[in-house]
């Protein structure tokens, strides 16, 4: 096997448990170097490390699969990771529909696997992980005896590993349009077309935040995608349910879930520009007693990291001249880029310019089956926010 050798200074992070190793962290390389093949990996004085799969051409150069020397990644050691993931996400309580495998924090590195009942939804994001996907599938299949796998490897950021953007089915064919239950709620998911997996399965939790300040309120929710928190306003009480989203695709799904859950009369949504609604309502000076933003990450890349920080702060700013005094901001970021103090200081930076004071209700980060690990820190990458503004 391959040998890959730190160089002397840069090991810390990596014995600390980081799986990543980048290609300047290396000093030298013995044997063949194919991408997505196994590799061991020493420090610089011959130490084993641990085992991975390499990309020279990816910045990432080597994500770890075991710190283990007797382990051997074979397709035995996936359906063994899997079942443990499996057996986690059982302990703390998720198992109808949960995030199944979320990459690094289940030591399966660029994998995500979301568990929408009886079928699953996967994505492969690194070379070396995609050449496991057969594996992957079988485990799943041996574990659960799926309805439906599919793939949803549209991803960009598959290029960046030489591979292509590519979905359809790792199972039989199925009908893509399922309902899942959240909440005591019910939810259309579009598998094939809707947005990342087709459900945000990540604010399952956030969306229970909501049930008491919403209470006969008037809500408006921008970014609302399908209508997910939309829906649960008008469940736990709302008066009137007002969401929107640019998406016409994600707006005729937030129909069909309102009138899924005899709430079409409370909850109403349009398909415009968030951005351009607001500045004008701002102006018109209308006002709700609950706001709810959950917009997309805004950049990707941390050298555009200002834009994602303008355009937290232009939202949530309007987002708080469009409450009535008292009322509740409901906000979140989805970017690891932006990390929870930056947030904060973001929404303070908002309030401070709309000259309003901030009452901190709750402060929380994705659902639990998301795991976060301590050493890896893009593991915390949701932050949602509720705070009274008077
Ligand atoms: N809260 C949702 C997820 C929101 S994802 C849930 O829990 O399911 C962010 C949404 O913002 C996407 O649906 C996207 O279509 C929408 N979006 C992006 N830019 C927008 C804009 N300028 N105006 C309105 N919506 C926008």
């Amino acid at each position: 096997m391959t040998k890959v050798f730190l160089k002397k200074k840069i090991q810390n992070r990596v014995l600390q448990g980081h799986p990543w190793i980048f290609g300047n962290e290396v000093g030298e390389i013995q044997g063949p170097v194919d991408a997505g093949d196994i590799v061991d990996v020493f420090t610089h004085s011959g130490h084993f490390l641990g085992r991975g799969y390499i990309n020279p051409q990816s910045q990432i150069l080597v994500r770890l699969l075991t710190r283990d020397k007797d382990e051997q990644i074979d397709a035995e050691f996936f359906y063994r990771r899997l079942l443990k993931a499996w057996k986690y996400r059982q302990q703390i309580g998720y198992t109808e529909n949960c995030r199944l495998v979320f990459g690094e924090a289940d030591e399966m590195p660029a994998l995500v696997i979301d568990k929408f009942n009886d079928y699953f939804v996967l994505q492969t994001l690194a070379l070396g992980m995609d050449k496991w996907k057969g594996a992957i599938v079988d485990a799943l299949t041996k574990i659960f005896s799926p309805k439906g796998i599919y793939e949803r490897n549209d991803v960009p950021v598959r290029e960046l590993e030489g591979m292509q953007q590519q979905k359809g089915f790792l199972s039989a064919p199925f009908d893509t349009n399922i309902i899942i239950r959240e909440n005591g709620l019910q939810f259309h998911v579009d598998i094939e077309n809707g947005q990342k997996t087709g459900y945000f399965l990540d604010q399952q939790d956030n969306r229970r935040a909501i049930q008491h300040i919403v209470k006969d309120a008037d809500v408006l929710e921008a970014f609302c995608y399908t209508g997910t928190f939309s829906c649960h306003a008008g469940y736990y009480g709302a008066k009137s349910v007002l969401g929107l989203d640019i998406s016409e695709h994600a707006v005729n799904t937030a129909r069909k879930n309102a009138q899924l859950n005899n709430l079409e009369d409370k909850c109403k949504f349009q398909a415009v520009n968030a951005f351009d609604v607001l500045k004008q309502w701002t102006k018109e000076e209308k006002k709700f007693d609950v706001v709810i933003l959950d917009p997309p990450a805004f950049t990707k890349s941390r050298e555009n990291i200002q834009k994602a920080i303008t355009g937290y702060k232009e939202i949530n700013l309007r987002g708080m001249k469009l409450l009535k005094p008292g009322g509740f901001l409901v906000t979140a970021s989805c970017t690891n880029l932006v990390p929870p103090s930056m947030f904060l200081e973001i929404i303070d930076m908002a309030a401070k310019d709309a000259k309003k004071k901030l009452r901190q209700v709750t402060f929380q980060t994705q659902a639990q089956d998301h795991p976060i690990l301590w050493n890896i820190e893009n593991t915390t990458y949701l932050k949602f926010l509720i705070v009274e503004v008077q």
